[in-house]
């Protein structure tokens, strides 16, 4: 105990870090807060540019615009070729038919939207009865005879409480389980068609998209989600008695399409060669702009080059910007950059991804050996002054630098207040307004000091 508070108080014994660097660290924190880039590149990626799904014009634009910021700051930009999805949604519709103590002759709206990937209904939709369940469990216990034709909705709730109190990535992975395989478990019991509650905490009646999938010598069956709101309705009604729907998700999947993950590399002065990825995707959902998933992550990244360019620091390695493509439809862009570099993994020093929005970050949550943690504590303490010098260690960081991590390259993330991240993302919602400057802010902080201090001690960080 005594030996920690000390530890605490003045720092590891041998500091893998010079008096002149930790003083770096300090200022790129001060110009992390003060320094608008961040902000202003978000808005224009989110604003101007807008929604940046898979294999549209506007992702392809993205990529240009990116990679012409950062060749005016000065880095070493490549585009690297990779190959997306390109799934495209059209109208989309839910309305009951039928369903117990109706008024005869209307109808009611349910509202949903369809999930990423799912193939279209016929042009004029289909009709049939609803049956709901709760969870796998339920699905199990149901009899395939009574779900063979119908439209099976999942309605497995996002857990707010949880949400509130460890962050809403915990309630998110319970409930995203279904999201992801609901077509496929729900076409090998027969059914026309599958619907899940919204994985997300938002009210208001919206609804929330994201990836699903499907597997091959399995009928591919039309998937939506709908509002959290709906599915209490649906699972009320049908409670009731039997309730018609008609649903029409008219999607169109083309051949993938050629993209890009932007690469811009602020040369190392000693080892060039060994590089410190500080990275988010650039893709976003369709429906909002994709502003906290993950303009933002997109946008601190850059953050990190322009501060090293503005204030003329040059560290020993490379710290090379990636905005990643298509990490929304399966992290293409992540698995081409993997493939590509499968030689050199050795010299990637550090991987930061940020991809949990843009709350205030408590620190960085860290991948790698123990070691990492006592060697980290100096980049810590320069976080302190904005809240930021809680580090954990967790198994996972981001999604787009997962291979890396694998590979036992120590990786990083901003550890994000994500208590009310999930009420936005994947939804209309997701848009500029949603980030807070002052939060933004402090995760370019993070990343631009964690990346420097990976690029820029003595030796490299322990793996
Ligand atoms: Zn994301």
């Amino acid at each position: 105990m005594r030996d920690r508070v000390l530890a605490r108080i003045l720092g590891p014994s041998t500091s893998a870090f010079t008096a002149d660097q930790i003083a770096t660290m300090g200022k790129l924190r001060d110009a992390a807060i003060a320094d608008p880039y961040a902000l202003d590149e978000l808005r224009h990626l989110t604003n101007n540019i807008g929604p940046r799904i898979s294999g549209s014009p506007q992702a392809q634009h993205a990529v240009e615009y990116v990679a012409a910021e950062m060749k005016a700051l000065g880095a070493e930009v490549t585009l690297e070729k990779t190959s997306v999805p390109h799934w495209i949604r059209g109208t989309e519709t839910g309305a009951l038919t039928a369903w117990p103590g109706m008024t005869p002759g209307t109808t009611q709206k349910i509202v949903l939207t369809a999930l990423g990937g799912s193939v279209t209904t016929p042009a004029d939709g289909l009709t049939a009865e609803v049956v709901v369940v709760n969870s796998w469990a339920d699905l199990k216990a149901l009899n395939p005879a009574t779900v063979k034709g119908k439209i099976l909705l999942f309605n497995k709730k996002f857990d707010k409480q949880l949400a509130a109190q460890q962050g809403g990535i915990y309630a998110y992975g319970d409930a995203v389980q279904y999201r992801a395989v609901a077509p496929i478990a729900g076409a090998s019991v027969g059914a026309s068609a599958v619907l899940v509650r919204s994985v997300g905490g938002a009210d208001y009646r919206i609804p929330h998209t994201g990836m699903t999938m499907y597997a091959p010598g399995i009928e591919k069956i039309p998937a939506a989600a709908v509002t959290a709101e709906d599915a209490d309705t649906l699972a009320d009604l049908t409670h009731q008695g039997p309730v018609t729907m008609h649903l029409t998700l008219i999607t169109q999947t083309l051949p993938d399409a050629p993209s890009f993950n932007v690469i811009a590399d602020w040369k190392g002065t000693e080892h060039p060669e060994q590089v410190v990825v500080v990275s988010g995707h650039l893709d976003s959902w369709d429906l909002g702009t994709g502003a906290i998933d993950d303009g933002a992550g997109v946008v601190v990244s850059m953050q990190a080059i322009h501060l090293l360019q503005k204030l003329g620091i040059h560290p020993r390695r490379t710290v090379r910007f990636i905005a990643w493509m298509s990490e929304e439809e399966g992290s293409q862009g992540a698995a081409t950059y993997m493939k590509d570099h499968e030689a050199d993994v050795e010299s990637h020093i550090g991987a930061l991804e940020s991809d949990l929005g843009a709350g205030h970050p408590d620190g960085v949550v860290w991948a790698g050996k123990p070691e990492l943690g006592p060697w980290l504590a100096p980049v810590a303490q320069a976080l302190e002054p904005i809240g930021a010098h809680t580090f954990r260690s967790s198994p996972e960081t981001g999604e787009d630098i997962n291979g890396l991590t694998e590979k036992g390259v120590p990786s990083f993330a901003p550890s994000q207040d994500g208590r009310y991240y999930f009420n936005y993302h994947h939804t209309p919602a997701d848009t500029f307004d949603k980030v807070n400057p002052r939060e933004l802010s402090e995760n370019a902080a993070v990343m631009t000091v964690l990346a420097y201090a990976l690029a820029d001690s003595a030796e490299p960080a322990p793996r």
